[in-house]
């Protein structure tokens, strides 16, 4: 695992070195959805503070299991498709949610976290690249979503998500990640928002130098990083 993270660590640094960014402006999701338990847990023992997971079966023992016996405990994020009767279980449990994409959504999160008393930091999901097999809003829905749910209280959005097409080659992703990235430039010009949204989630195992070097501020790594185990993948 120590081998692992020190070399993402040390491609991370490259990609900002390349694009003259701070290397503290990008933050690693080390996800655990291919991985059992245990080794979710050594993954947050060697270091990895933010966690991932897609789906609320499969991360619910993960929740009470990872960091149960250290003072720590791991930031969860949720970064998969969520259905609307599964906010329940997630907000209050997970810190972010990374896949903002309907405002039937967004009204289910605003009335739990509402009730909770608390904020949730959402990134809106944008499909870039329009493969139909991607979930996510398309680029000329975001304005108007955006003028919605900043009347939402209980939500706050941290920022944009996205999914670049599964390619061969990572470069095939750069016009999709600088696409992001120009949305949330024209969104926080327009100030369409209670407060300008500056994260972009955006970058996996086989294209986050790419995606850093387009302004990624999370990157969401998993089999690069803590591997990918048979019987969960
Ligand atoms: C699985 C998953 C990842 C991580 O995938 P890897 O290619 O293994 O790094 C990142 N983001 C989302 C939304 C995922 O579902």
């Amino acid at each position: 695992m120590s081998a692992r993270i020190a070399a993402v660590n040390q491609r991370l640094g490259e990609a900002c070195r390349r694009s003259g960014r701070s290397r503290d402006e990008v933050r690693v999701i080390a996800v655990t959805k291919y991985v059992s338990n245990e080794t979710a847990s050594e993954a947050f023992e060697a270091g990895l503070r933010h966690l991932g997971e897609n789906r609320w079966p499969d991360a619910k023992t993960k929740l009470e299991t990872v960091g149960a016996r250290s003072e720590a405990s791991p930031l969860w994020h949720f970064i998969g498709s969520l259905q609307s009767r599964k906010v329940k279980d997630v907000v209050g449990r997970f810190a972010y949610v990374h896949s903002l994409d309907r405002l039937s959504l967004a009204r289910a999160i605003d009335a739990q976290a509402q009730q909770l008393g608390i904020t949730v930091p959402c990134m809106i999901q944008v499909n870039v690249s329009g493969e139909a097999s991607k979930h996510g809003l398309a680029p000329e829905e975001l304005h108007a979503f955006a003028r919605a749910v900043a009347g939402l209280e209980g939500i706050e959005v941290a920022g944009l998500m996205t999914m670049a097409p599964h390619a061969d080659e990572a470069e095939a992703a750069r016009p999709v990640f600088r696409g992001l990235r120009e949305l949330r430039d024209e969104l926080n010009a327009l100030a369409l928002l209670r407060r300008p949204a500056l994260e972009l989630s955006m970058g996996m195992s086989g294209d986050f130098e790419v995606a850093v070097e387009e302004g990624a501020t999370w990157v969401r790594l998993g089999s690069i990083l803590v591997g990918r185990e048979e019987e969960n993948a």
